[in-house]
């Protein structure tokens, strides 16, 4: 089938609820003749972090030229989905298909059944297969706007992240955690307070399942009494 308005913004606005809770302001998307891009999200390069993300000047392209199955069809817009998620939300991801990408489209293949892919992915097999044991200093920050996101911390800036979260307004919670899990080796170390997106999955599997700590700026330590969560 060749691509129709109706037919893509259909696919959006059932998508949008089914992967992103409805979140997702409909934006303009433009039929093309590209025969080389099945599609794209086009949004400008240069943005202030002062202003609020908007889908007044962002759109996707979808090209009509390639006739395609509708599960192709599906793929290529859900993905360009994932990308206007990411940039709506104000996500730090670490290449235009890097981790966040590559995880939310692996949930979102696993839980609805669809296929899409990316060149030169890391497959989730790939990051399964790293089974080295090491220690992991999780960060789990709660943002005002709804967010829930992950720094898994190289041992010697846990205090400094600490403090450089404790200072953004935007954050309103911190939760520390320790995990020997090698499920958590697929992050890297971060060196500074850059948060990255965790499915709501993930965070049941890995890190609710880890050893609660509190960080109060100078020492780290295993949560032992009773303690909630705060931001010092
Ligand atoms: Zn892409």
């Amino acid at each position: 089938m060749r691509a129709t308005l109706d037919f893509v913004n259909n696919i959006f606005d059932h998508y949008n609820i089914l992967c992103f809770g409805g979140r997702l302001p409909r934006l303009p998307i433009r039929l093309t003749d590209s025969l080389t891009h099945l599609g794209a999200f086009v949004h400008p390069k240069v943005w202030p972090a002062s202003r609020p993300r908007g889908a007044g000047e962002c759109h996707i392209r979808v090209s009509r030229c390639l006739d395609r199955s509708e599960d192709e069809l599906v793929d290529t817009i859900v993905h360009e989905m994932i990308h206007y998620y990411i940039w709506y939300t104000h996500t730090v991801d670490d290449g235009p298909h890097g981790r966040c990408f590559l995880a939310l489209m692996n949930e979102i293949n696993n839980r609805l059944g669809l296929t899409m892919s990316v060149r030169g992915q890391t497959t989730s097999e790939t990051l399964d297969s790293d089974k080295r044991i090491k220690p992991h200093y999780i960060c789990i920050t709660h943002w005002r706007d709804g967010r829930r996101l992950i720094t898994v911390c190289a041992r010697t800036r846990l205090f400094e992240i600490h403090a450089d979260f404790a200072a953004c307004p935007r954050v309103i919670a911190i939760e520390w955690w320790w995990s020997a899990d090698p499920w958590f080796n697929r992050y890297g170390l971060t060196r500074t307070a850059k948060a990255m997106f965790i499915t709501d999955a993930d965070y049941e599997n890995h890190v609710a399942t880890a050893t609660p700590c509190t960080c109060d700026g100078r020492t780290f330590q295993p949560l032992t009494a009773r303690q909630p969560s705060s931001k010092f």
